[in-house]
């Protein structure tokens, strides 16, 4: 018969120092509990309420604190932008579009980026967007320019739907940068003009304001860089690409790199046109 008690005096030989080592047990491992409540309270971020909105595709998440104006425009901003992408026959996220919206502590444990907004991928393989709600550009926003902020939470959206279909490089892995920020600065752009914000005129304006002009460069240097070209040049590289065929031909591209066809041949045989011939009329039309 199996006693337990009897297995426990098996190390009763030194039975003075048993207590302490007992003692010393269950200091390590009270330390222990502390220890991984810290890392997982840090890890979580504190975010402390949840709102689940549109039968689950959205999910708010914020702060202690967080001002509610911020959370009307997280979640207005992905509405808007979720109705763009399945209006132009975007896939539906499996995931919800998550929006972690940060005013004390961080998105993620370990996080340096200094970005107002941004959207990413934690360490359980969860997508989501982070916005900082203490940080310039978003407190900018919110004082004078919330449409701004819709826009902001609009590109992020983007990304996040660009994300479920696979074409979203890892940074330093970038493939076809211009192509990911334009889709994601044209498409938030269409995203407010189709939800009656703005005007296309002011979405040029916008768009202008927030990445400045583009670059004289040419567009294949941002095929690996994040730089402000990607975004400013990408814009309109991309708005070529929708006159070319159309925006659900962005989509196609972007299912199809995620299925894993090389990009140079899923770029030709989605848009009619090689990306080298494509860049380089790009460019001489400018
Ligand atoms: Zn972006």
């Amino acid at each position: 018969m199996w006693r337990p008690w009897s297995k426990r005096s098996e190390f009763g030989s030194d039975r003075r120092g048993e207590p302490r080592r007992r003692w010393r047990a269950v200091l390590s491992l009270l330390a222990a509990c502390v220890m991984l409540g810290m890392v997982a309270v840090v890890a979580s971020g504190w975010f402390t309420r949840t709102e689940r909105l549109d039968g689950g595709a959205i999910v708010v998440r914020s702060q202690p604190g967080t001002d509610g104006r911020s959370r009307v425009a997280a979640r207005t901003g992905a509405r808007l932008a979720l109705g763009w992408s399945v209006r132009t026959s975007g896939p539906t996220p499996r995931d919800p579009v998550e929006i972690r919206l940060a005013n004390r502590g961080r998105c993620l444990w370990l996080e340096s980026l200094d970005a107002s907004a941004w959207s990413g991928t934690d360490l359980t393989g969860d997508d989501f967007v982070c916005v900082y709600t203490r940080r310039p550009n978003w407190r900018a926003s919110m004082a004078g320019q919330p449409n701004r902020a819709l826009a902001l939470i609009a590109h992020e959206t983007i990304h996040h739907v660009q994300r479920s279909l696979g074409c979203v490089d890892d940074p330093g892995r970038f493939r076809f940068q211009w192509f990911v920020e334009g889709m994601a600065v044209w498409g938030a752009g269409r995203t407010l003009v189709d939800g009656g914000v703005w005007t296309p005129a002011q979405a040029d304006r916008e768009a202008l304001h927030a990445d400045g002009p583009p670059p004289r460069r040419p567009l294949r240097d941002f095929e690996t860089s994040a730089a402000g070209g990607a975004y400013s040049l990408g814009r309109f590289a991309v708005a070529d690409l929708v006159a070319r065929r159309s925006v659900r031909h962005l989509w196609r591209f972007c299912a199809a790199v995620g299925r894993g066809r090389p990009w140079r041949d899923a770029f030709r045989s989605t848009f009619g046109i090689g990306v080298e011939d494509f860049s380089r009329r790009f460019d001489q039309s400018r």
